[in-house]
């Protein structure tokens, strides 16, 4: 398994550099999230040991295990799923990044449950930047009026913008929403609103993602392999 890891992990890395690379984009500019729900903590802490030390989860319940089992190994936790109101307290004590956030109440709640002792925490504005129905995240439109709200937010510390895109054939439609993203961000930045981070990019898609100016790209499958029985990006 760890031999596995490794060597997935070196692909993975020797990829976003050649991306980095080919798009003029700054040598090791864009960081690696290790997207490890359905993975056991044994996975996890082989992959930490490589010097991978960022994870996303999606699953409350499985992530709280396994931020238990690893806490003296110094990782940084990103909760990248969607987040129901009932949580927040849980997420807020736990996590060092929330990914997904795209309501203003949901904020208010971490914000409100974020501990003292804990620096404030990260967060992203999801953008459905499909504006496809049901899906989560806020529309492009909308993002202005809540990443203000955020700002009067103290446990909270607006970093930037991630979307999750139905998968595109090509990679020229692969770099439509990315782009989408990235005009997003600059328009908040002319508006006063600097953000750091570009959230975006999966297996299928991160070379168009850091085409388009990823900071972080969330990997999953192409780091541990297939995941049996759960739909993509559940
Ligand atoms: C599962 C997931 C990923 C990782 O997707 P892979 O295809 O496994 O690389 C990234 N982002 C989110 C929000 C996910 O749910």
């Amino acid at each position: 398994m760890a031999e596995d890891l490794r060597e997935r992990l070196r692909r993975v890395r020797r990829n976003m550099a050649a991306a980095e690379r080919e798009f003029g984009r700054a040598a090791g500019g864009v960081k690696l999230l290790a997207v490890s729900k359905t993975r056991s903590a044994a996975e996890v802490l082989s992959l930490a040991r490589l010097g991978q030390l960022d994870f996303g989860e999606n699953y409350l319940q499985e992530a709280e295990d396994k931020i238990r089992q690893l806490q003296d190994h110094g990782l940084t936790w990103h909760f990248i799923g969607p987040i129901q109101s009932n949580k927040t307290r849980r997420i807020a004590r736990c996590f060092h990044w929330v990914h997904s956030l795209d309501r203003a109440r949901i904020a208010a709640r971490l914000d409100a449950a974020r501990p003292p002792e804990l620096p404030p925490l990260n967060v992203c504005i999801q953008v459905n930047v499909d504006a496809a129905p049901g899906k989560s995240g806020v529309s492009p439109q909308e993002a202005a009026a809540l990443a203000e709200q955020l700002s009067a937010l103290p446990r909270l510390r607006l970093r930037g913008l991630m979307t999750l895109p139905a998968p595109a054939g090509d990679f020229a439609a692969q770099r439509q929403p990315f782009m989408t993203l990235r005009r997003l961000q600059e328009r908040l930045a002319e508006r006063g609103c600097p953000l750091d981070t570009l959230s975006m990019g999966t297996t299928g898609d991160m070379r168009a993602a850091i085409a388009e100016g990823a900071t972080m790209v969330r990997i999953g499958v192409a780091l541990f392999g297939p995941r049996d029985g759960q739909p993509p990006h559940a």
